[in-house]
């Protein structure tokens, strides 16, 4: 196969849940794709053997400590450049000059520099971190129309939407329909809530993925960040985008048109499908995966989500409704909570408590530059930290 029918990639995030998902697509389509730079956090081990199995020109990680023992473990290659640590590390592999698609896997906030400068080369974007979008969604989709770069998401709902929406008019569209799962305290009341752990709510029901990520399912605020990034996706306000429990996850997101109907994607749960089709988009590549049998599915369930109990999705619904700066607040204060009840020093419902009370304290702000979006976070973060302490579990 000659040079021009191969996809060059950079993936930030090469050693978490998403970037081994697609190293797997790599290691089934090696003849489609080829993998140009890797970022990864602090894993430098696991980098050390993505290095030598998939030869990438340039790579980085997030700390200098890490990346110390890069150095140490891989003294013998030299022909791979080593692009920095931290954010410039991260912009560094995502504008390499020979990459075609960045998968913007990272967790956290640190992608969003590597996302706008990757953009700014002309990069197109496969998007699986959602604070890119929550945090600048105005930001980044702009700076992609103005570039005429395509933003594809990998979230499984929003992917599952952009090929429900392929060869599609905008003015066909009604409403979006996210599917949740609903965690794996769906059906609890309130007071049932109470005294659940960090263990009890890692245990997500049908999709294996981060700490961080499977805990904002347990509380609906990953649907929450779902519905912020939905926004900034498709360019459709609040009153169109509709949550609905879906247990199986097997429907995987649906769109309703102006007539009526209802088109819905299905499959198996597996993150490797929307990365391929990410990666092969608007081509489709054969997947390793088994076919979905509904009729050994039998039963397919549908419900409301209860946001009594789960009050982080009305938060982003609110934080959505409000000034733009409002969901960069509800992403950091979200992150600084998640990561106390992860040490168990918070409980469960303080999650939805620290937010709210953080939102309610914040005073709007201008969100127009990545300036001002980073001085909102930082605020919030040091606000929620304050009221996380306030609220710290007695041992
Ligand atoms: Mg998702």
């Amino acid at each position: 196969m000659s040079e021009s029918h191969v996809t060059r990639i950079a993936i930030l995030g090469s050693t978490g849940s998403i970037g081994q998902s697609a190293l797997s697509v790599v290691d089934t389509h090696g003849d489609r794709l080829e993998v140009v730079g890797l970022a990864a956090g602090e894993n430098a081990e696991r980098l050390a053997e993505q290095i030598a199995r998939y030869r990438p020109r340039i790579v980085s990680l997030a700390t200098a400590s890490a990346a110390d023992v890069l150095r140490g473990l891989s003294s013998g290659s030299n022909d791979v450049v080593f692009g920095g640590i931290g954010r410039e590390g991260l912009v560094a592999v995502a504008t390499h000059p020979d990459v075609d698609i960045v998968l913007c896997a990272s967790s956290g906030t640190d992608g969003l520099e590597a996302t706008l400068a990757a953009i700014e080369c002309g990069k197109t974007i496969a998007l699986a971190n959602k604070e890119v979008l929550v945090m600048a969604g105005g930001i980044v989709t702009e700076a992609a129309r103005r570039r005429g770069v395509a933003i594809l998401p990998v979230d499984s709902e929003h992917n599952a939407i952009h090929q429900c929406m392929h060869g599609r008019r905008p003015g066909e569209l009604k409403r979006l329909v996210l599917t949740a799962s609903g965690g794996p305290f769906r059906g609890r009341t309130a007071s049932q809530l109470e005294d659940v752990t960090a263990a009890d709510a890692l245990q997500h029901p049908t999709w294996q993925m981060g700490r961080k990520i499977t805990i904002d399912s347990a509380t609906l605020m990953n649907k929450g960040l779902e519905v912020i990034e939905a926004r900034w996706l498709f360019d459709v306000g609040p009153d169109q985008i509709d949550v609905v429990v879906h247990p199986q996850s097997v429907v995987h997101s649906m769109v309703e048109l102006v007539d009526g109907s209802l088109i819905a994607q299905l499959g198996v749960t597996d993150m490797r499908l929307p990365i391929q089709y990410a990666f092969s988009y608007p081509d489709r590549w054969p997947a390793p995966v088994p076919s979905l049998d509904l009729a050994r599915r039998r039963q397919l369930d549908f419900d409301v989500p209860d946001t009594r109990v789960f009050p982080c999705l009305a938060l982003a619904y609110r934080a959505l409704r409000g000034e733009p700066g409002l969901a960069v607040v509800l992403n950091a204060a979200n992150e600084i909570a998640v990561a106390r009840f992860l040490d168990g020093r918070l409980s469960f419902p303080a999650i939805a408590q620290v937010i709210e009370q953080t939102m309610d304290a914040h005073v709007a702000a201008e969100a127009g530059t990545l300036a001002q979006v980073r001085a909102v976070d930082a605020w919030a973060r040091d606000y929620a930290r304050e009221i996380a302490c306030g609220l710290q579990l007695k041992v």
